[in-house]
């Protein structure tokens, strides 16, 4: 089983470091799964599931002279450490 809370490395690590990466894109390609969006618009977010481990992260796509999404890990469990 796959724990999250030992969170390592993943294909999902490379949306923290970009804002490239369309949700939408990536869910075609198989890497993630789209579990909900806001109002669709230019500036809108969805809420996204790695395919392969499970973390879920707030995308936010910004409007610009390119689209551009924020990728925000959400629910990120820790055991200790807790403030
Ligand atoms: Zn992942």
């Amino acid at each position: 089983m796959l724990r999250t809370n030992e969170h390592r490395s993943c294909c999902c690590d490379a949306y923290l470091d970009g804002d490239g990466y369309d949700p939408n894109e990536e869910e075609r390609a198989g890497n993630v799964r789209i579990v909900s969006t806001a109002e669709p618009g230019w500036s809108m977010t969805y809420r996204v599931q790695c395919a392969a481990c499970g973390r879920e992260f707030i995308v936010k796509q910004i409007d610009g002279p390119a689209l551009q999404w924020k990728w925000v890990p959400r629910g990120v469990k820790r055991k200790s450490g807790q403030r």
